[in-house]
């Protein structure tokens, strides 16, 4: 699998939102994002480009929703026929089923600080599903998995000083959280209320519908 080993605020600043790809620093004043002389598209006189195409457009939603969940095209078009075979509106469906990823639940339990950190951590045998370890980051959550760390000291200081980090865990409304036991369970499915993402899914339907 391909994996992009540039700069990841070059992906932020190319889409012209927060990514959240670094973690702590994504807070920071350090954000290109938040700096007025960087914050523009990458590349040379990148202002002085025109204004995209309707096909540019929504190829930009899609890469952005790529670039934030930190997926590939490949696997992308799998989650995308996934959501084309489910009853629900297929863009909500298909944002659903990537939060539902379980390097995304690791992240959002703040037991990492970034995904590209929460995907390590699960690949190195760090996190337990129901009791079992999980290996494969991209697994999807079900309502009443228990996520949990490995019983062992490395694996359990690993996450406790994550936690630490974080401070008061502030997790969403689908998730639950017992930050003393390092444990979180998944109480319901996300609904589109629970992608945080400012994108127009229904633009990446028609894209990948063509
Ligand atoms: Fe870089 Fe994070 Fe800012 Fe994105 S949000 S530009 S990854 S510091």
């Amino acid at each position: 699998m391909g994996r992009n080993t540039g700069p990841s605020c070059r992906l932020c600043r190319r889409e012209g939102i927060k990514l959240m790809l670094k973690g702590a620093r994504c807070e920071t004043a350090k954000c290109p994002l938040e700096r007025q002389w960087r914050n523009f598209p990458p590349g040379a006189h990148s202002w002085r480009r025109r204004r995209s195409s309707e096909y540019g457009i929504r190829l930009r939603e899609k890469q952005k929703v790529k670039r934030y969940y930190g997926v590939y095209e490949k696997q992308f078009m799998r989650y995308f026929k996934m959501a084309e075979r489910q009853k629900a509106n297929t863009g909500a469906a298909l944002l659903s089923l990537l939060e539902r990823r379980l390097d995304n639940v690791v992240f959002k339990l703040g037991f990492a600080p970034s995904r590209a950190s929460a995907r390590q951590a699960v690949t190195h045998g760090h996190v337990y599903v129901n009791g079992r370890k999980v290996s494969v980051a991209s697994a999807l959550m079900k309502a009443g998995n228990k996520i949990t760390v490995k019983p062992s000291d490395k694996s359990k200081k690993l996450i406790k000083q994550q936690l630490e980090e974080l401070g008061e865990p502030h997790v969403q409304n689908w998730l639950s959280l017992d930050a003393a036991k390092m444990e979180g369970v998944i109480l319901a499915m996300p609904s589109r209320d629970d992608v945080l993402i400012p994108v127009e899914e229904n633009l990446i339907v028609e894209l990948c519908s063509r």
